[in-house]
C-alpha cells in the first residue's frame, strides 16, 4: 500500500484522453475504503474533487483528472474536527499546525474554557488574513467577558454588569462565534453564579450557538457540576457540552457512571447535552489553577502576593494545597504532578513535583510538596500535567454515544517545553489504542466522533461527512499502522499512519511532509451578521 499511495502527488494529466467539453476533476482518490463520517461501515469507492469540494463519490470514477491518488487498502475519511483547542497563540508561530494535521485534524476550534479574545471580530479577521494549513473557528469566552466587566472579584455581577456582558456575548455571536464557552473551574469563571451564566447562554442560543463548559469541579463535586452544565442548557435554551469530560482524584474514580447517567436522563427529557474527551489519564493546566484554591487567586497577582505574605493566610493556603494534592489534581502523590512548561526555570520541564521538592532539599511529603507548589507560584508559576484519572473512567466516557473526541491541545513550538502529549497524539491515539488495540470503539464509530458529530455540534453543515457538495477536507490513513508516538516523557513526536491530508481540496500533508499550501479558512458561527 505504501507503494500505491506514493502515486498521489504525481500530476497525471489525462485531459487529452477524454472528449472535449468534459470538465476535468482536480483530483480523484481511487480504490479507498471510504468511511464517510456518519458511522456507516466503510465502502469501496472513488472520490472526485474539484476546487474546494467533493463533486462525486462512486464505485468507479473513470473521468479526466489532473491528479489521481491510489488509496488501495487505506481508509479515506473526512478531516477531523477538534472542538476544544488552544491553538491561537501557536498557530501564528506555526501556521502549518503540523502537530494537528499529522494526526488528521483539519479544523481546530479556539476560545474554550471561558477564554477568548474580546471582542472576537478583530481576532477572526486576523485569523482570516493568516496563511494557515487548517480551518479555525472560535467560541466567545464567558470568563474573558467577565474579566472585562467585573474583573476578578469574587461576587455576583450587578444587573447593569449583566446587561453589559450580554451585549458582549451578542457582539461575539454577530462576529461569528460558534457559541459561548465557560471555564467555571477558573478565575474569574468560578465566581459566577449559575443564573448569570444562563443569562449569557440565552443570548448565545438566540444566535444559534452552543454552550461548552470546563466544569466548575471535575473531582469531588463532579456530579453537581454535570447538573449545572445540564441546567445551563436546559434553562438557557441551547445545546450544552461537558468539555474534556473526566473524573479527577482517586476517591472519585468510577463516578463517570453516575455522570453519564445524568447525561442520559437529561437527554431522555429532551435536553441536548453532549461531551467531548481526550484519551489520556492526565490533564494539563497551570499549577496555580490546579493546586491552589480559587479564593487564594482572587483579585490578581498583587492581591495574591499580599495573601501569601500573611503568615495565617499562608498556612490556610498550604492546608488547601495539601488537600488538592492528596484528593484532587495532585493524584495523591507529588510524583503525579509533572511540569510542562516553567518560564522561570525551564530545567524543571518534564520533572515532577517530587523532584522539585527534593531539589529544594526536602523529602517529598505532602506538606513539603505544598510549600514547593506555593514557591513555584511565587516564582511566576508553571504549566503542569496532572496524573489523576483512571483508565476505566476514560473508556466508559469514550464509549458513551454522546461523547466526541477533542484534544484540549495547542500548537506547540516543536521541541520546546514538555507539553501534554494530547497536542500531538489525541486522534491517532484513539484510532491506534482504543480502536485497534483495546477495541473500545469500532473504527466507524471513532471516526464519527471526530467528524460528523463535532461538525453537527458546532453547526458546520458543509464539513464532517464525505458526500458530494461537501468541502473536501479529507484524510487518508492506514488503519493497521495509525498510532500516536507522543508520550509524557517525550511529547514532541508526530503521530504516524496518515499518508495524506487535504484541506479545502488542497493537499497540506503528503509523503511525510507538510506541503507549502495554506488553504485553511475561518469557520464562522450561524449568528454572523
Ligand atoms: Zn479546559
Amino acid at each position: 500500500m505504501r507503494h500505491a499511495l506514493a502515486t498521489l502527488g504525481v500530476a497525471i494529466s489525462l485531459a487529452a484522453a477524454f472528449p472535449a467539453g468534459q470538465q476535468r476533476h482536480d483530483l480523484i482518490i481511487k480504490n479507498g475504503r471510504v468511511l464517510d463520517g456518519t458511522g456507516t461501515p466503510w465502502f469501496r469507492a472513488d472520490i472526485a474533487i474539484r476546487g474546494d469540494a467533493i463533486v462525486k463519490i462512486a464505485r468507479a470514477i473513470d473521468e479526466p483528472a489532473i491528479r489521481i491518488a491510489d488509496a488501495a487498502g487505506a481508509i479515506v475519511a473526512p478531516g477531523f474536527i477538534d472542538t476544544h483547542t488552544h491553538a491561537r497563540r501557536g498557530l501564528t508561530q506555526t501556521p502549518t499546525a503540523a502537530n494537528y494535521v499529522r494526526q488528521g485534524v483539519t479544523t481546530v476550534i479556539e476560545g474554550p474554557d471561558g477564554s477568548s479574545p474580546v471582542p472576537l471580530g478583530p481576532f477572526l479577521a486576523e485569523l482570516d488574513a493568516l496563511q494557515k494549513s487548517v480551518n479555525i473557528g472560535a467560541f466567545i469566552g464567558q470568563g474573558s467577558i467577565r474579566s472585562e466587566v467585573v474583573g476578578s472579584a469574587n461576587r455576583a455581577a450587578t444587573p447593569d454588569e449583566i446587561t453589559r456582558m450580554e451585549a458582549l456575548v451578542e457582539q461575539g455571536m454577530r462576529d461569528g462565534a460558534l457559541g459561548l464557552s465557560t471555564g467555571l473551574f477558573y478565575v474569574p469563571g468560578t465566581f459566577t453564579p449559575t443564573s448569570e451564566v444562563i443569562a449569557l447562554a440565552k443570548i448565545a442560543g438566540r444566535y444559534g450557538g452552543i454552550h461548552t463548559s470546563h466544569q466548575r469541579d471535575d473531582a469531588s463535586k463532579l456530579l453537581d457540576s454535570v447538573r449545572e452544565t445540564i441546567a445551563i442548557g436546559e434553562s438557557g435554551g441551547l445545546p450544552t457540552q461537558i468539555t474534556h469530560h473526566k473524573v479527577i482524584g482517586k476517591a472519585n474514580w468510577g463516578r463517570s457512571a453516575d455522570a453519564l447517567r445524568l447525561v442520559d436522563e437529561a437527554r431522555a427529557r429532551g435536553v441536548d447535552v453532549t461531551s467531548d474527551q481526550y484519551p489520556y489519564t492526565a490533564s494539563s493546566t497551570s499549577i496555580s489553577s490546579a493546586l491552589l484554591p480559587a479564593w487564594a487567586l482572587e483579585g490578581g497577582r498583587q492581591a495574591q502576593q499580599a495573601r501569601f505574605k500573611d503568615p495565617v493566610t499562608r498556612e490556610r493556603v498550604l492546608t488547601d494545597i495539601v488537600a488538592m494534592i492528596r484528593d484532587e489534581r495532585g493524584g495523591g502523590d507529588p510524583k503525579n504532578v509533572q511540569f510542562a512548561n516553567c518560564g522561570f526555570d525551564p530545567a524543571l520541564n518534564g520533572r515532577t513535583l517530587a523532584d522539585a521538592t527534593k531539589q529544594r532539599g526536602f523529602e517529598p511529603t505532602l506538606s513539603r510538596a505544598a510549600e514547593t507548589v506555593l514557591w513555584i507560584v511565587e516564582q511566576g508559576g508553571c504549566q503542569g500535567i496532572f496524573h489523576a484519572m483512571s483508565e476505566d473512567d476514560v473508556m466508559r466516557i469514550m464509549q458513551h454515544p454522546a461523547t466526541m473526541i477533542a484534544s484540549d491541545g495547542e500548537v506547540p513550538l516543536f521541541g520546546r517545553g514538555n507539553p501534554h502529549p494530547r497536542s500531538y497524539g489525541t486522534f491517532a491515539r484513539v484510532l491506534g489504542v482504543y480502536v485497534r488495540e483495546k477495541k473500545t470503539l469500532t473504527l466507524e464509530d471513532a471516526v464519527r466522533r471526530m467528524t460528523s458529530f463535532p461538525a453537527a455540534r458546532i453547526g458546520v453543515q458543509d464539513r464532517g461527512i464525505l458526500r458530494p457538495g461537501m468541502k473536501a477536507d479529507v484524510v487518508i490513513f492506514d488503519p493497521g499502522r495509525v498510532r500516536d508516538l507522543a508520550t509524557f516523557e517525550s511529547p514532541h513526536q508526530y503521530a504516524e499512519g496518515f499518508s495524506h491530508v487535504l484541506v479545502n481540496g488542497i493537499v497540506v500533508f503528503e509523503k511525510g511532509e507538510m506541503t507549502p499550501a495554506r488553504p485553511g479558512r475561518v469557520i464562522y458561527g450561524p449568528g454572523r451578521k
